[in-house]
């Protein structure tokens, strides 16, 4: 059993304001001479502590001053400490890239969903341990930006056998995976669109779920967007979802991206976990949100990257919805895994609070995952040490690469 001492931690966002009072904390690094707003206190963050960690686990957190003996030493030296991004939307699982289809939307061709069968077609065409490859790249790039929980779903198989195979590879890396099968209408399914919702919830539902506990997905997804001709409408999203809700799949939703649509309402009144895009929302979508609790998943990195208006995320905020960022990573609408990026995104454009933008990034993603995210004793390191004394460094220095995952060495 090996212990570390981390000291030098100048502030640390423990997500638990309980413990930072315990703890005695003073007031906010970015507001010193005034009382810290309730977004910033609900940071619970804390200055000048240590942390001793016992085999991957935190076993002890208070004041620099009266820190134990451990085994080794980490001092990070004046560095913020923040517990790692939780990347609660992403489709990591894929071969190729769009790039062309990126220069020619930044030329003017509008976004439709078609794009993703090409992403479809190299994806089947690799081998697993191509595929197995390319994921591992990713999850290290995202890790070596501070996200240390991913979320990751299936979507570019589309057949019983290429999305049991999505899933497999996903769950080698993480346990929060997301059954996408019904993510577009494939191209041989067309002219029969009614065959493939049957093929997602029958056989390939079934596949998926047959799993056993350690293999199977946490959840069902499905695109619901009646402004693209490849994704699902009301009543075939809503046939989906009550599939998968049967199966005993928690739900995820994409809804509202591409114009005014039905996900939002239907995520809700099945009691999905979350609804992500949300960028086109009725009043009654935001009552439902507010009332229901299914999580707003908000992914800016897809409104730049599609060059579209950004979701307005004050509106839900000051509703009371439990809202959420993530990255979308994907190779069509936003190829970036970096969470520093969604949150700068997320300030400079939602106009969201820097804390309110590392709440939704780390407890707000997390809760749409069933997650509890805080830093606390007893809990495995979950960590992101910023290269800079202040969380709020992630927005004021975009493009810098100042976050990375806490490694114990
Ligand atoms: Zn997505």
């Amino acid at each position: 059993m090996t212990t570390t001492l981390v000291t030098g931690i100048a502030e640390l966002a423990t997500l638990d304001p309980a413990l930072a009072r315990e703890l005695g904390a003073g007031a906010s690094p970015a507001r010193p001479t005034h009382e810290p707003t309730p977004d910033v206190t609900r940071l619970g963050l804390v200055h000048d502590v240590a942390l001793v960690v016992e085999d991957g686990v935190i076993a002890w957190i208070g004041p620099a001053s009266q820190a134990p003996d451990a085994d080794q030493r980490l001092d990070l030296d004046g560095r913020a400490v923040i517990p790692g991004f939780v990347d609660s939307h992403t489709h990591l699982v894929f071969a190729g890239d769009r790039a062309g289809e990126f220069a020619a939307r930044m030329a003017g061709t509008a976004y439709d969903g078609g794009g993703i069968a090409s992403t479809v077609a190299a994806t089947r065409a690799a081998t697993d341990e191509q595929l197995r490859a390319l994921l591992a790249r990713r999850v290290a790039e995202a890790r070596a930006q501070g996200t240390t929980t991913l979320e990751i779903k299936s979507g570019y198989g589309l057949t019983v056998a290429d999305e049991l195979r999505a899933l497999r590879l996903a769950r080698e890396v993480t346990p929060h995976t997301t059954f996408l099968g019904a993510h577009v209408v494939p191209r041989e399914f067309a002219s029969d669109r009614t065959a493939y919702v049957e093929l997602v919830t029958g056989p390939m539902l079934a596949a998926v779920t047959a799993e056993g506990e350690a293999g199977r997905p946490a959840y069902l997804d499905v695109f619901c967007e009646p402004h693209s001709p490849h994704a699902f409408t009301q009543e075939e999203a809503r046939t989906i979802l009550l599939a998968g809700r049967a199966a005993g799949l928690g739900l995820r939703v994409h809804g509202n991206q591409l114009g005014p649509g039905p996900g939002v309402l239907l995520a809700c009144e099945l009691g999905a976990a979350s609804v992500d895009h949300c960028t086109y929302l009725s009043d009654a979508d935001v009552d439902a949100l507010a009332a229901t609790g299914t999580v707003a998943t908000l992914l800016p990195g897809v409104e730049f990257s599609t060059r579209a208006p950004y979701p307005d995320a004050r509106r839900l905020l000051d509703a009371g919805v439990r809202v959420a960022l993530a990255s979308d990573c994907n190779p069509g609408t936003c190829y970036s895994s970096s969470m520093p990026f969604v949150v700068a995104l997320a300030v400079r454009e939602l106009r969201m609070t820097p804390a309110e933008a590392l709440y939704a990034v780390t407890a707000g993603s997390g809760a749409s995952l069933g997650l509890d995210v805080r830093v606390a004793v007893g809990e495995p390191v979950s960590l992101a040490v910023l290269d800079a004394p202040s969380y709020l460094h992630l927005a004021y220095r975009p493009g810098v690469p100042i976050a990375s995952a806490l490694e114990m060495g």
